[in-house]
């Protein structure tokens, strides 16, 4: 189907925003289920249930931790024991509020006897990590510890030096994030808490848009996959982005036959123009707005001039 040929029907705010939350509503609950009836590893064996995520999706700021512990076992809850005490009262100098905030875990299963959790576990649980940081949309994120940040930068917790790391913003897939301690080494370490503390509120303001990136000489990883996913489009698709800023990616294709990478498919909201019609129950077709048009330019300028209109 071509764009062009698309009309008539009133694509209005209110219809654009139903059709997103219906969507979101409904992948929410699928990323729920697969984290509650995952058995990809051992872990799930000795644990009460599995623990997803918790906060609101999407929300402004993500927290990736290492693994649920013995509360959180009980609960179901990331973050409740006394770790959790503290991120929260670090949260609250922040004044940041944990209802606002979505905080997950590197493996959602309690490793016995709280041990670290090994590669292959997460490894087995990263399809959970990526469903779950997908939801969270957030476009800055804070990894709390060697694992998270070993996670999340596809390196093993040997290669990462966490002294040296944390405070210092990594952007990933379209995501910044901002390395710091884990709580539970701040109740070890007092010192610890206050540049926890600082590396939230330093996400925050960026998020909030009241501090700017450093500089790329400091940016000491950049593996940006979004240009490239743009790229692959190539000819074939006309894509209508909500930025990573927005929280989404919406790919509208002119042809619905093409095929979608798979790392967009995992990472982004995505529709083909007939499943957008399905969806929305557009009938015709739909138009497209200023507003649109604006986010396309949005989109360009960040990622370049990858984006084929
Ligand atoms: N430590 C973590 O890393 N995650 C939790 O949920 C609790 C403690």
């Amino acid at each position: 189907m071509k764009l062009s040929t698309i009309q008539k029907v009133p694509n209005t705010a209110t219809r654009r925003r139903l059709i997103h939350q219906y969507v979101h509503e409904k992948k929410v609950a699928s990323v729920r289920d697969q984290i509650l009836t995952c058995d990809n590893c051992i872990l799930r064996k000795e644990v009460k249930a599995p623990v997803p995520w918790s906060g609101p999706t999407p929300a402004p700021l993500v927290f990736v931790g290492e693994g649920p512990g013995a509360e959180e076992d009980r609960f179901g809850i990331p973050f409740v024991g006394r770790a959790g005490q503290l991120f929260d009262h670090l949260l609250t100098q922040a004044q940041l509020n944990r209802d606002e905030v979505v905080v997950l875990n590197v493996v959602c299963c309690r490793p016995p006897e709280n041990r670290d959790p090994l590669p292959a576990e997460i490894a087995a649980c990263k399809p959970n990590l990526e469903a779950q940081l997908s939801l969270a949309g957030a476009w800055v994120g804070v990894t709390l510890g060697a694992y998270a940040l070993a996670a999340i930068t596809g390196r093993t917790r040997s290669e990462v030096k966490i002294t040296a790391e944390r405070g210092r913003p990594i952007s990933i897939d379209g995501r910044i994030w901002i390395p710091t301690f884990h709580p539970a080494y701040a109740l070890r370490n007092t010192s610890a808490s206050k540049q926890i503390l600082d590396d939230i509120r330093s996400a925050d303001n960026l998020q909030k848009g009241e501090e700017s990136l450093p500089s790329d000489e400091y940016m000491h990883a950049v593996v940006d996959t979004d240009s490239t996913l743009i790229d692959q489009l190539g000819d074939r698709g006309w894509a209508l982005i909500r930025s990573s800023r927005i929280m989404d990616l919406m790919v509208v294709m002119k042809d619905a036959q093409v095929s979608v990478p798979q790392q967009l498919l995992d990472n982004y909201v995505v529709y083909t123009m007939e499943e957008l019609m399905r969806l929305g129950e557009i009938g015709q077709g739909a138009s497209f707005t200023t507003d649109d048009y604006q986010r396309i330019h949005l989109v360009k300028r960040e990622f370049g001039a990858m984006v084929v209109s």
